[in-house]
C-alpha cells in the first residue's frame, strides 16, 4: 500500500511537470502570435495614399512656418460630410471643374490660395498669371513640399497630377508650357482652392 501511495505522489508530480512544461510551451507560442497579430490589426501609421506618391522635391522640409507639416488622413465618408458635392467630386474623385467657370480663373487679388480640403497654403498671388486655359494658373507653388506630383494616365493622356501634400486631395495638373522663370503651368481647379487675402503685398 505504501508503495502504491508513493507511486501516486511521483505520478502526480510528473503530471504537474508535464503541465507546467506545456504551459511554458503554450506561452512561447501564444506571445509571438499576439505580437504578430497585433501588427496586422493595428497597421503602422503613415501608410496612407500620400506616401505612395512620388514627391517632387527632396529639399526644404520646413516651409514657411505655417505649422502645416502634419498629414491629414480622413476616410472618404468624413470628406463627404465636410466638403460640398462639387468639392468632393474634384478634390477626392479627381474631377475637373468646367473651363472658364471657376471662381479664381480671372481673379487676381493679392493673397494666398489654400487647399480647400485641409487649409494647406499652396500658392501665392505672386505666381498667378492669366494663361487663358480656363483654370487658375500658377508658375510655381509656394514651396515644393506643399504639393505632390504623380503620373496620371487617365483619359488616354500622360499628364502630371498635382495633389496636396498634406491631405492627398486632387488639385489639378502641371504642364511645361508656363512662363519664366520655371516654364511650368500649374493648372488648378478653383474648387480645390480657398483664397485668403494677405496684407503685406510685395
Ligand atoms: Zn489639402
Amino acid at each position: 500500500m505504501i508503495w502504491l501511495f508513493v507511486f501516486i505522489i511521483i505520478d502526480t508530480q510528473i503530471l504537474k511537470d508535464i503541465f507546467t512544461m506545456k504551459t511554458k510551451k503554450l506561452f512561447l507560442i501564444i506571445v509571438p502570435l499576439i505580437v504578430i497579430g497585433s501588427y496586422f490589426v493595428i497597421p503602422p501609421s503613415g501608410n496612407s495614399i500620400i506616401t505612395s506618391g512620388q514627391t517632387m522635391s527632396d529639399s526644404t522640409k520646413h516651409a514657411k512656418g505655417d505649422n502645416m507639416n502634419t498629414k491629414v488622413v480622413k476616410t472618404e465618408e468624413e470628406w463627404k460630410k465636410e466638403l460640398t458635392p462639387e468639392e468632393y467630386r474634384v478634390l477626392r474623385e479627381k474631377g475637373t471643374e468646367r473651363a472658364f467657370t471657376g471662381k479664381y480663373d480671372h481673379f487676381f487679388e493679392k493673397g494666398v490660395y489654400k487647399c480647400a480640403a485641409c487649409g494647406n497654403v499652396l500658392f501665392s498671388s505672386d505666381s498667378k498669371y492669366n494663361s487663358g486655359c480656363g483654370w487658375p494658373s500658377y508658375w510655381t507653388p509656394l514651396a515644393k513640399d506643399k504639393i505632390i506630383l504623380r503620373e496620371d494616365r487617365s483619359f488616354g493622356m500622360v499628364r502630371t497630377e498635382v495633389l496636396c501634400a498634406r491631405c492627398g486631395s486632387h488639385l489639378g495638373h502641371v504642364f511645361d508650357d508656363g512662363p519664366e522663370p520655371t516654364g511650368q503651368r500649374y493648372c488648378i481647379n478653383s474648387v480645390s482652392l480657398q483664397f485668403e487675402k494677405t496684407e503685406d503685398t510685395k
